[in-house]
């Protein structure tokens, strides 16, 4: 049995919709299909989940939101057009954006949810009437009904442990089933969404607690490939990946899979399939506990940029008990979160994105270590893009990091920092914003450019 997950631009028109149809029905094994709401159709394109996140705002600021609930409105019965569906399904979608945009305010946050959901409970609705209209046993699940309980953190939620057993029981239900993704309810009943493109964490805790044999993610990529195609042109493809390499690699920006979407599918050992829709013939990336290791020592680079160091120096900080707790008590009273800590003898740097600091924190911040933990001296360095080369075998292959600071080296990029060593899946390296590129572009040759992935 597989639970098969379809992203939003997979789902962005009536002609995605029928492709959507015709890869479900051609395996009989694909029983439980999670859906996106509609994505981009072309880059400028706005995303339904953007559309109604707008409808949300303009409502709590007392403003009309027509124009946006009927640009909603608009892709919906579009794609319905499309399809040849009765007007009846258009009808009930806009009888339930009315009935959401009427509801409770008072917690802002819950009222986003609630809006920000419509747009895959919707897209279920509407995907389910299609499979019907073609004939197929198919029907809409209602994730309430079905047990999805989720903890109440507007736009954060997290799966309750009791929802896998509970959602076990669809297996008992006959024909497909079209599963909204993207959101879950709490125990007092309330609508509460994953993180942005969350609908990858609902076919995750589905495949689990279904017990899928696979896990199947179809997007608009062939493959996952080896490292950012913006940077480099039609990079390498990955045919396997182990779940520790996907991780680190979506963590530092391969956008193709959330990366909190693996965790439950990892922990029932249940392997993930990307494919894409568009081109379901091709092999597509298959994720899995172990992976056989025939290439080299590097599988993937990702890189992102954005990150800022807090530098610290203290004379004798080796000796001084409970420093480094310290240090970052402080970025918790101000609910600030780290990447990295590299440290030395008298030295720590804390590396952390820095669209979590504006001016008046990172003065806070500073004045606060100096004061409270007497450093000599501290400083923020701004614009680094951070680098992980990532791999399985790197444990065993010798010298990858000399080749890597070597190619480094030879394109003239300074070193920021270095952190190897706490994870044997990965190396990091930070520099500054503007070499990003060229140092991907140097590691991709000195990795890939003469192997077969
Ligand atoms: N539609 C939601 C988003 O745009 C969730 C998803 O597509 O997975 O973030």
């Amino acid at each position: 049995m597989k639970v098969v997950k379809f992203g939003g631009s997979s789902l962005a028109s009536g002609k995605q919709v029928e492709k959507v149809f015709n890869i479900v029905t051609t395996d009989p094994t694909r029983k439980v299909v999670v859906v996106s709401a509609p994505g981009k159709r072309f880059p400028e394109d706005i995303k339904v989940t953007d559309l109604l996140i707008e409808c949300a705002d303009l409502v709590l600021r007392g403003r009309d939101p027509k124009e946006q609930v009927e640009a909603v409105i608009a892709r919906y019965q579009a794609i319905a057009e499309e399809l040849a569906l009765p007007s009846q399904i258009i009808m009930e979608i806009r009888q339930d954006l009315s009935d959401r945009l009427n509801s409770d305010q008072r917690k802002p946050d819950r009222f986003i949810d609630l809006l920000k959901a419509s747009g895959e409970d919707n897209n279920a609705k509407l995907v389910a009437s299609y499979f019907q209209s073609r004939g197929v046993e198919a029907y809409y699940v209602n994730p309430k009904e079905a047990g999805l309980l989720v903890s109440a953190e507007p736009g954060n939620a997290q799966a309750l442990p009791e929802s896998y057993e509970l959602l076990y029981s669809l297996h008992s239900r006959p024909g497909i089933l079209i599963f909204p993704g993207f959101f879950g309810f709490s125990k007092e009943g309330d609508v509460y969404t994953f993180s942005r493109s969350g609908s990858d964490i609902t076919g995750s805790i589905l495949a689990n607690a279904l017990k899928a044999d696979l896990y199947e993610n179809f997007t608009d990529v062939d493959a996952v490939y080896s490292v950012n195609p913006f940077i480099i042109e039609r990079p390498k493809e990955i045919r396997e990946l182990t779940y520790r390499e996907m991780r680190e690699l979506s963590y530092a920006g391969f956008s193709v899979l959330h990366d909190e979407a693996l965790v439950p599918a990892f922990r029932a050992g249940i392997p993930v399939h990307i494919k894409n829709t568009n081109n379901p013939q091709a092999e597509g990336t298959r994720i899995m506990t172990e992976r056989d290791n025939t290439n080299g020592p590097v599988i993937g680079i990702a890189s992102d940029e954005g990150f800022c160091s807090i530098y610290v120096s203290k004379y004798l900080m080796n000796r001084e008990i409970g420093f480094g707790r310290k240090l970052l008590g402080i970025l918790e009273d101000y609910g600030i979160s780290y990447e990295h800590t590299p440290s030395g003898i008298d030295d720590m740097s804390v590396i952390l994105r820095e669209n979590q600091l504006d001016e008046q924190t990172e003065k806070a911040i500073i004045n606060r270590i100096k004061t409270e933990l007497h450093a000599d001296e501290v400083k923020i360095e701004h614009g680094l893009a951070l680098i992980m080369v990532v791999g399985e075998g790197m444990r065993r292959n010798v010298g990858t990091m000399a080749r890597a600071s070597k190619a480094l080296a030879k394109a003239k990029v300074n070193i920021e920092m270095i952190n190897q060593g706490s994870s044997e899946v990965s190396m990091m390296f930070g520099v500054k914003e503007y070499d990003e590129k060229k140092a991907v572009q140097a590691l991709y040759d000195e990795f890939f450019a003469a192997v077969t992935v």
